[in-house]
């Protein structure tokens, strides 16, 4: 009898995705007690982590804080070895979970979701599987990432190239050894600005293309400090609610006032300050970076003093420099030694504004009028985020609509939970909440503990169906796009508004209005009697009864 053979084939919830958060799940639905599967596409735990092996991953949140707070024990036995840990560790933290809590039984792996279908006569999932199989749940989980779709760049003759060409966020599990190798990678986003540092130091020689250049802090990791770890341990419960409650999710000092109520010598030394600490916080230093274009212009001119300061060729500091968008709008970078790799001898930057990439050829890159030949090619290019990984999967709700149809013109969901005309299919960390804005552990949490209550409720009600109401979608719909449109972020052709994916529709996807006013919404709305949802069951209609 096959694996799947064994398991039964109606549940009461599949989960699609065993990375944090449907780890996470599998702790909470257990304690549910509910029927459950858990679908993999790979072949371990860990999702992210699990994928983007490249060299020079880490956590650009800080390892104290980037982990599991739902048990007291594990969070005081587990050992961070640096103040922001490598992939490898964060890693061999989630089989760590996956083991010390006996999960793995629940996990299909090497299995991808590929279709999804719900039933109006049953008030049923159909899920089907690259295994073949078709399993029935009432509820479906889509725990499946907001950056787990990656994207090859659509560059003519990409398909051409004779040598090996590596995706970061599809890195071989044997790693890749560069060396002595002439080596090209294509972008310059977090991946890349973590992994150029790592593979300039390996490799024979490293052509950088660029399209466009980052901003980016040191992250300035150091080895774990005994009395640092303790101190976080000792605090752990009242920091964790701390953080809960915070616009990001993370324990850090937040500035309460604008760069603009301080002297321009007092503005330089604040950020000079958070330089020396280093990492994203960096982005804290005022109370009014994202939303101010004055302040936030004076932490970008810092920035670009820096880099010209740290790269000694002058041409190549300024094409380093971001000049047409806002600091921190495009994702803020967290690097070790980056804009220093600038000035190893084996390493070059090329500007593709200038010298635009023609195409790829079996040998290398024609970009302007070089030819630049390669014996191996790495895509930094990122990932079709937030939407590309359910868009991959047939979804199917009411009345047949696909999820493709009906976010033609962008994600529209409820809190980033529901999307209505998919019931019961829950979203976690899903666009229209502040996932990826955040320290990303704190989210998933809030969204798993929130859905599991969710479930809970309807157990409890004896209801079958939960639905987002139209008229609570359109609503939270415009206003995550107001809240959007108050900061700078919309000005930004970034990957939150879809901007790297051609033909993708530009829509702000995540929830800026911040974690902890966030998830007093959410609680709020549940203790309303889930209100914006519709609940339809045998014995109780608890939506309606809220009205
Ligand atoms: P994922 O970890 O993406 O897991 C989703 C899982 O679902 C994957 O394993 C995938 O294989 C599986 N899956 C997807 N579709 C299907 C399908 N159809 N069938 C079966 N399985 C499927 N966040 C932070 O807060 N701090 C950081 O420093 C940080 N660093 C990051 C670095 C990188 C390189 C990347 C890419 C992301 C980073 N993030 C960071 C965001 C990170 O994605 C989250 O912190 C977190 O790991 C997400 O967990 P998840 O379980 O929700 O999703
Ligand atoms: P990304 O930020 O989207 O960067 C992709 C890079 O590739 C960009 O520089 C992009 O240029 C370039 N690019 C894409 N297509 C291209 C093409 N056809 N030709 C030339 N250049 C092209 O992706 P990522 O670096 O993988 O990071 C994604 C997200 O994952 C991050 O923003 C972050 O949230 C998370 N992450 C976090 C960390 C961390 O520090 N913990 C590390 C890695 C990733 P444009 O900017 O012009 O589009």
């Amino acid at each position: 009898m096959s694996k799947s053979e064994s398991k039964p084939a109606a549940v009461d919830v599949v989960v699609v995705g065993a990375g944090f958060s449907g780890l996470y799940l599998i702790h909470k639905l257990r304690g549910l007690g509910l029927s459950f599967r858990v679908f993999e596409a790979g072949s371990g735990v860990g999702g992210t982590w699990y994928w983007n092996r490249y060299p020079g991953a880490r956590c650009d949140v800080e390892s104290m804080q980037y982990s599991y707070s739902w048990d007291p024990q594990l969070q005081e036995e587990w050992r961070w070895s640096e103040t922001f840990a490598p992939q490898p560790e964060i890693l061999k933290y989630a089989n760590h979970v996956a083991d010390r809590y006996d999960m793995r039984p629940h996990i299909e792996f090497n299995t991808l979701v590929e279709a999804a279908e719900f039933d109006e006569a049953t008030n049923r999932w159909s899920i089907k599987t690259s295994q073949g199989e078709t399993v029935s749940a009432r509820f479906c989980i889509m725990a499946t990432g907001c950056l787990s779709a990656p994207r090859a760049p659509e560059i003519e003759g990409v398909e051409s190239f004779a040598g090996p060409t590596y995706h970061t966020g599809q890195w071989p599990h044997e790693g890749v050894d560069f060396s002595g190798k002439r080596v090209g990678i294509i972008g310059t986003g977090s991946s890349a600005i973590q992994a150029i540092p790592v593979i300039a130091e390996q490799a024979g020689h490293l052509t950088v293309f660029q399209r466009t250049p980052n901003y980016s802090i040191p992250a300035r990791t150091t080895p774990m400090n005994d009395d640092y770890e303790r101190e976080w341990k000792d605090n752990y419960a009242a920091r964790r609610e701390i953080m809960r409650h915070t616009a990001a999710g993370n324990f850090y000092e937040r500035a309460a006032i604008s760069a603009g109520d301080v002297t321009p010598e007092e503005r330089q030394r604040i950020f000079e300050e958070r330089w020396a600490i280093g990492g994203t916080r960096f982005m804290t230093a005022f109370n009014d970076l994202a939303t101010n274009a004055e302040s936030n212009e004076a932490a970008a001119e810092f920035v670009r003093g820096k880099i010209r300061e740290i790269v000694k060729d002058k041409a190549t500091a300024e094409r380093l420099i971001a000049k047409d968008y806002p600091i921190g709008t495009k994702r803020i970078c967290a690097d070790s030694h980056y804009f220093e790799t600038y000035n190893r001898d084996n390493v070059r930057l090329v500007d593709i504004t200038e010298e635009p990439i023609h195409r790829i050829t079996p040998t290398g890159v024609v970009a302007g009028a070089e030819t630049h030949e390669f014996d191996a090619l790495v895509y930094a290019t990122g990932f079709d985020a937030m939407t590309g990984t359910l868009l991959r999967i047939d979804i199917k709700g009411r009345n047949g609509q696909t999820l493709n149809d009906k976010w033609e013109a962008g994600p529209r969901t409820y809190l980033g939970l529901m999307t209505a005309g998919f019931p019961n299919m829950f979203m976690i960390t899903g666009p229209g909440s502040p996932s990826v804005l955040s320290n990303m552990m704190v989210s998933i949490e809030q969204h798993v503990d929130w859905v599991s209550d969710c479930l809970a409720n309807l157990t409890r009600q004896g209801s079958e169906v939960i639905e987002a109401e139209l008229a609570a979608e359109d609503a939270w719909v415009a206003h995550v796009n107001e809240v959007a449109y108050k900061t700078l972020y919309p000005k930004a052709a970034s990957w939150y508004m879809g901007a790297n994916v051609e033909g993708k529709p530009r829509v702000f996807m995540p929830y800026i209005g911040g974690v902890g006013a966030y998830r007093d919404k959410c609680d709020a709305i549940a203790a309303a009697g889930y209100k914006g949802f519709l609940m339809q069951g045998p014995r109780a209609a608890v939506g309606a009864a809220a009205e």
